[in-house]
Protein backbone atom coordinates (compact mmCIF):
# COMPACT_ATOMS: atom_id res chain seq x y z
CA UNK A 1 0.00 0.00 0.00
CA UNK A 2 2.33 2.86 -0.82
CA UNK A 3 1.91 6.43 -1.56
CA UNK A 4 -1.14 8.70 -0.48
CA UNK A 5 -3.98 9.76 -2.53
CA UNK A 6 -5.10 13.62 -2.49
CA UNK A 7 -8.50 13.01 -1.10
CA UNK A 8 -9.89 9.56 0.25
CA UNK A 9 -10.81 7.25 -1.82
CA UNK A 10 -13.43 5.03 -0.06
CA UNK A 11 -13.42 1.08 -0.43
CA UNK A 12 -16.06 -0.01 -3.32
CA UNK A 13 -17.51 -2.82 -1.07
CA UNK A 14 -20.74 -3.07 0.85
CA UNK A 15 -21.28 -3.75 4.72
CA UNK A 16 -22.74 -7.04 5.15
CA UNK A 17 -24.70 -5.07 8.53
CA UNK A 18 -26.82 -2.88 6.12
CA UNK A 19 -26.93 -6.31 3.71
CA UNK A 20 -24.93 -5.12 1.43
CA UNK A 21 -27.14 -1.86 0.26
CA UNK A 22 -24.49 0.66 2.16
CA UNK A 23 -21.22 1.26 1.10
CA UNK A 24 -17.98 0.71 3.22
CA UNK A 25 -16.66 3.76 5.01
CA UNK A 26 -13.47 2.34 5.41
CA UNK A 27 -10.08 4.06 3.13
CA UNK A 28 -9.39 1.88 0.07
CA UNK A 29 -6.26 0.80 -1.15
CA UNK A 30 -6.11 0.07 -5.23
CA UNK A 31 -5.93 -4.19 -5.82
CA UNK A 32 -4.25 -5.32 -8.76
CA UNK A 33 -5.48 -8.30 -8.96
CA UNK A 34 -9.14 -7.58 -8.67
CA UNK A 35 -8.59 -3.98 -10.59
CA UNK A 36 -10.77 -2.51 -7.26
CA UNK A 37 -10.39 -0.47 -4.14
CA UNK A 38 -10.72 -2.60 -0.65
CA UNK A 39 -10.54 -1.25 2.49
CA UNK A 40 -8.19 -3.23 4.54
CA UNK A 41 -11.58 -5.78 5.91
CA UNK A 42 -12.25 -5.99 2.53
CA UNK A 43 -9.40 -6.73 0.66
CA UNK A 44 -8.95 -10.18 1.48
CA UNK A 45 -5.83 -12.89 1.82
CA UNK A 46 -3.06 -12.30 -0.35
CA UNK A 47 -2.55 -14.76 -3.57
CA UNK A 48 1.19 -15.12 -3.23
CA UNK A 49 3.67 -15.08 -5.80
CA UNK A 50 2.12 -15.63 -9.50
CA UNK A 51 5.24 -16.15 -11.81
CA UNK A 52 6.85 -19.40 -11.48
CA UNK A 53 10.11 -16.88 -11.00
CA UNK A 54 8.58 -15.91 -7.82
CA UNK A 55 7.78 -19.03 -6.56
CA UNK A 56 11.66 -20.59 -7.31
CA UNK A 57 12.48 -17.40 -5.65
CA UNK A 58 9.63 -17.95 -2.06
CA UNK A 59 10.41 -21.66 -1.74
CA UNK A 60 14.01 -20.80 -1.86
CA UNK A 61 13.93 -19.39 1.51
CA UNK A 62 12.72 -22.86 3.33
CA UNK A 63 15.39 -25.01 4.75
CA UNK A 64 14.14 -28.03 2.52
CA UNK A 65 15.23 -26.23 -0.56
CA UNK A 66 18.28 -24.89 0.54
CA UNK A 67 20.44 -26.52 -1.61
CA UNK A 68 17.88 -27.35 -4.36
CA UNK A 69 19.29 -25.96 -8.13
CA UNK A 70 16.33 -24.13 -10.16
CA UNK A 71 15.59 -27.42 -12.27
CA UNK A 72 14.57 -29.72 -9.40
CA UNK A 73 12.63 -26.57 -7.42
CA UNK A 74 10.84 -26.13 -10.87
CA UNK A 75 10.08 -29.91 -11.36
CA UNK A 76 8.62 -29.63 -7.87
CA UNK A 77 6.54 -26.75 -8.59
CA UNK A 78 5.43 -28.49 -11.59
CA UNK A 79 4.47 -31.44 -9.46
CA UNK A 80 2.07 -29.40 -7.38
CA UNK A 81 -1.89 -29.31 -7.81
CA UNK A 82 -1.93 -25.40 -8.64
CA UNK A 83 0.72 -25.18 -11.08
CA UNK A 84 -1.74 -25.33 -13.50
CA UNK A 85 -2.75 -22.42 -13.51
CA UNK A 86 1.11 -21.35 -14.21
CA UNK A 87 2.21 -21.02 -17.21
ZN1 LIG B 1 -14.38 -1.95 3.08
Amino acid sequence: MPGRPLHKIQCESFTRGSKFTKQCKCKGYYQKTSKKYRCKFHGGASTGPKSIEGRIKAIRNLEKFKNKSDTELYEWIKSKKYAKDLS
